[in-house]
């Protein structure tokens, strides 16, 4: 059989294939593990089947399920312990083999220790985590005993389910990782104390594990390569279990670099491109079985630096394979170009996973997840369609509609594509957002949409009977709150601060603290390079020491965070934290970051009116005059619906898409989902 084709040259590490043990990986990219959402559902099994296998189809070497419980301590709804759950999971393995027979499959277990959510978790000791809802049940001897016993069964199971192996998670805060930290093992028998008895948990599980599936089973351990945790592992404990890993049976181990409750970001949009890989590196120089590295690694090239340089064998990409399914195929067909690049922004993903009771997606491409019931048929009908804006909710339609076969012009009055994600891609840690739209440009090409840029149309035009249907997506207008006094000279809109087209004073109040709010705080109060595209300057803020790797990378430093240049107050009406509507898993480093540059955050104003002294306003009904020489407006949007109301409702082929059809709280997210369901069924 052959893996490398004559397109694969431009990335030689990347599509080299892999021996592990008796079995080949035909390249050296892995979809990581992630928690869909799918697992727990009753046609979960059916979903999960076709999701991963189309990511089979699209030239993954192999994927790693999201996590399935050894037993129900493990606190995952999705469990594999016994028969019939054996026989929904084959219905995974034979569809992705069928899929291609060279791509392998292999099972996350997953056992969430304290961080179950339920009254029954399980721990080495009775230590609650700061994001637990439990304080977790102290392990007796007996109990730690089943907890084996039921990883080994569950990795024979998977074996019986048609895996090729298992993964094994060790990290994150998870039940394997409380046994290996000091400050959730505070037993002071053969399991916890020295870090030899803190090993042997997750030891003995490996080794039995091992003995239930023979030699040939791939089994994968992730470790927490650096943990992020005050006190957490030292680097030669990383290494003496990496050692003892290797001992017990482990074919792969698999690099992660934080606990969930620990307060560095580690995926988000904000973190360097490929920033841990260098902590692989020099745990791979220690270890002889492969290694596998991840976080923030999005693009082919990306990927294939870490591999040239030597920092890792595999590499792992959890979020790049839900954005984009073809992403190997496009790599290895030159057409890197086409990859819709996953954007680190978790908002329909991880936000949707840690937040409840929503399905997992992907913000850039709502059929992840949905593969079953979002499908982009050819059309046996083509209409001939005009769209109106080029923002993301346009974009998506249009070039959806034009893949499908229908004739699509793209109108926007300006000249360039993108509408608010060119706003988004100028703040610092959102460089990522250049990638959608360079995606946006060549699928404009690919699909053949006819892209009228800097024209602008009016309904007069649409009613010509030049189309079948009219699709307006022209977003929105910055809403300007009725504050006497609005007019004056230091108020400045968002677009005007983000675009730089008005000056912006020392001292400034942000009216509005949104996403946009935020976005535009951190911009203002930002200096030098944007550490989203410098790891020394990323570590240094977030206080990580990669050079001396003190317990868990980050024990005993300081952040260094550079002065803001200005003197920012962030101002919302409502009495609730400021902030407190930003993403589940990202929210929370956008406020410390602001907080640390001194960003003073005020809830609860009631804005009274603007004059050459400040903005004056009640704060928690208490007169106060800020003296700022600029008020910047965030203060959401309104719907831009000029062209539709002048259809006044006569007429039946328009649809309204994007923020012209709800401003209210727009989002990214929900406008190209909405756009996407749209051009599928037109
Ligand atoms: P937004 O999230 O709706 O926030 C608007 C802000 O303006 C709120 O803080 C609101 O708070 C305030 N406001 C609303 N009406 C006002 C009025 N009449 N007078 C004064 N203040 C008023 O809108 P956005 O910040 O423009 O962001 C738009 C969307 O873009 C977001 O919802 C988000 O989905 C997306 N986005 C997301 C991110 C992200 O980090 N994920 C970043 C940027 C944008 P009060 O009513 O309490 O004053
Ligand atoms: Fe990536 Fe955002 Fe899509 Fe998640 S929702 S996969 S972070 S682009």
């Amino acid at each position: 059989m052959s893996f490398m084709t004559s397109t694969t040259t431009k990335y030689p590490h990347l599509f080299s294939p892999l021996r592990i043990g008796a079995v080949t990986v035909k390249n050296r990219a892995i979809m990581g593990s992630m928690h869909t959402g799918l697992e727990e559902q009753e046609d979960g099994h059916i979903r999960m089947a076709e999701f991963f296998a189309e990511r089979a189809r699209g030239g993954v070497g192999l994927i790693i399920t999201g996590g399935i419980s050894p037993n129900e301590e493990g606190g995952l709804g999705a469990k594999l312990s016994n028969a019939e759950e054996v026989a929904r999971h084959r219905v995974i393995t034979d569809a992705v083999h069928a899929a291609d027979p060279d791509v392998r499959i292999c099972m996350q277990i997953l056992h969430s220790g304290p961080l179950a959510p339920h009254d029954k978790c399980v721990a080495p000791s009775p230590v609650r985590s700061r994001i637990a809802r439990f304080v977790p049940n102290e392990l007796d001897e007996t109990g730690i005993e089943k907890q084996i016993a039921d990883f080994a069964n569950c990795a024979k199971c998977a074996q019986d389910a048609g895996y090729d192996g298992v993964e094994i998670i060790g990290s994150a805060g998870y039940l394997l990782s409380t046994f290996l930290v000091e400050k959730t093992n505070l037993r002071t028998d053969r399991w916890g104390g020295s870090f030899e008895n803190r090993m042997r948990f997750p030891l003995e599980i490996v080794r039995r594990s091992r003995a239930a599936v023979g030699e040939d089973f791939i089994i994968i351990f992730r470790i927490a390569a650096m943990d992020m945790l005050q006190g957490g592992m030292s680097w030669e404990e990383v290494v003496q279990l990496a050692h003892e890993l290797e001992k017990a049976g482990v074919s792969v181990i698999s690099t992660h670099f934080t606990w969930h409750e620990s307060a560095v970001p580690t995926i988000a949009t904000m973190v360097p491109r490929a920033a841990f890989t260098s902590v692989t590196g020099r745990l791979k120089k220690q270890v002889s079985v492969p290694v596998i590295t991840s976080n923030r690694i999005n693009m082919p090239d990306v990927a294939e630096a870490v591999l040239e340089r030597g920092d890792a064998d595999l590499v792992s990409m959890a979020r790049p394979m839900l954005a984009d399914s073809q992403f190997m195929k496009k790599a290895a067909e030159g057409r890197e170009d086409e990859i819709n690049t996953c954007i680190a922004c978790n908002q329909a993903c991880l936000d949707h996973t840690f937040g409840g009771n929503q399905e997992v997606s992907c913000l850039v491409n709502p059929r992840a997840c949905h593969e079953t019931q979002l499908v982009y048929k050819p059309t046996n009908a083509p209409k001939r369609i005009a769209v109106v804006g080029a923002g993301p909710a346009g974009l998506a339609y249009s070039t959806i509609a034009a893949e499908r076969g229908h004739k699509v012009d793209l109108f926007d009055q300006s000249p360039e594509i993108g509408g608010q994600f060119n706003l988004a891609k100028r703040i610092p840690g959102k460089e990522e957002f250049y990638e959608t739209l360079r995606y946006f440009k060549r699928q404009i090409e690919v699909t053949g949409v006819n892209a009228k840029l800097g024209k602008r149309v009016d309904a007069d035009f649409l009613k010509s009977g030049a189309y079948d249907e009219i699709v307006l997506a022209t977003g929105i207008a910055p809403r300007t709150p009725g504050i006497k006094g609005i007019d004056h000279p230091s108020v400045v809109g968002y677009i005007d601060a983000i675009l730089g087209n008005k000056p912006i004073g020392k001292r400034v109040a942000i009216i509005g603290a949104g996403g946009i709010g935020f976005d535009v705080a951190e911009l203002i109060t930002h200096v030098g390079k944007s550490s989203a595209l410098d790891i020394d300057k990323f570590a240094k803020e977030w206080g990580i020491d990669f050079e001396n790797h003190p317990r868990g990378g980050v024990t005993g430093v300081e952040p260094v965070v550079e002065e803001s240049p200005r003197e920012v107050w962030l101002l919302q009406r409502k009495d609730t934290a400021v902030g407190k509507g930003l993403g589940k898993t990202t929210g929370w480093t956008h406020r410390l970051t602001l907080n640390r540059k001194g960003v003073k955050m005020v809830p609860g104003v009631t804005y009274e009116s603007i004059d050459d002294a400040g903005l004056h306003c009640l704060v928690d009904g208490k007169p106060m005059t800020l003296e700022v020489d600029t008020i910047i407006l965030c203060a959401g949007q309104e719907p831009l619906r000029d062209v539709y109301d002048a259809f006044e409702g006569s007429a039946e082929n328009v649809s309204l898409v994007g923020g012209a059809y709800e401003a209210a709280e727009l989002d990214a997210k929900r406008a190209i989902n909405q756009a996407a369901r749209l051009a599928a069924q037109v």
